[in-house]
């Protein structure tokens, strides 16, 4: 007997735990505030932060606020209409990179950007999207 295969799409919610680390992140950035945590074993800074440091392996429990302005490290470009930035930043005072979108900059003008900042959303809701990108810090040179 052959099996009959039904095709369909099932809905399935479900909610999960940020965990404690990524709580206090997204609960701080409803509040324009970057929170990161420390290791006390390598002092390495981490954001988003960690709980944990899989170097040192240990617990971590120091934390930390950061600026909203950092280095651009690198970034990508997706071609798209209009075309979508994601930029690897480095936050002052971080050892780790956050990936955002990056605006108010022209593919183009990508080579010459160093410092960026956050650009803060009015309506934050304690989700990464809170910033909404970062743009660039303008020199001389850009405007
Ligand atoms: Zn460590």
């Amino acid at each position: 007997m052959d099996e009959w295969i039904v095709r369909q799409k099932i809905r399935i919610p479900f909610r999960y735990t940020a965990g404690r680390a990524i709580s206090r992140f997204l609960l701080g950035l409803a509040e324009r505030r970057i929170w990161a945590t420390r290791c006390e074993g390598c002092g390495r800074v981490y954001v988003p932060p960690l709980g944990f440091c899989g170097r040192c392996w240990r617990e971590i429990a120091e934390w930390l606020e950061l600026s909203d302005e950092g280095e651009l490290v690198s970034y990508t470009v997706r071609p798209a209409k209009p075309p979508e930035i994601f930029g690897l930043i480095r936050l002052d005072g971080a050892d780790s990179h956050l990936v955002h979108r990056l605006g108010e900059v022209e593919p183009t003008e990508l080579e010459r950007v160093v410092r960026v900042r956050a650009v803060w959303r009015e309506d934050r809701t304690g989700s990464i999207l809170d910033i909404a990108y970062f743009a660039p810090v303008r020199s001389k040179s850009l405007t």
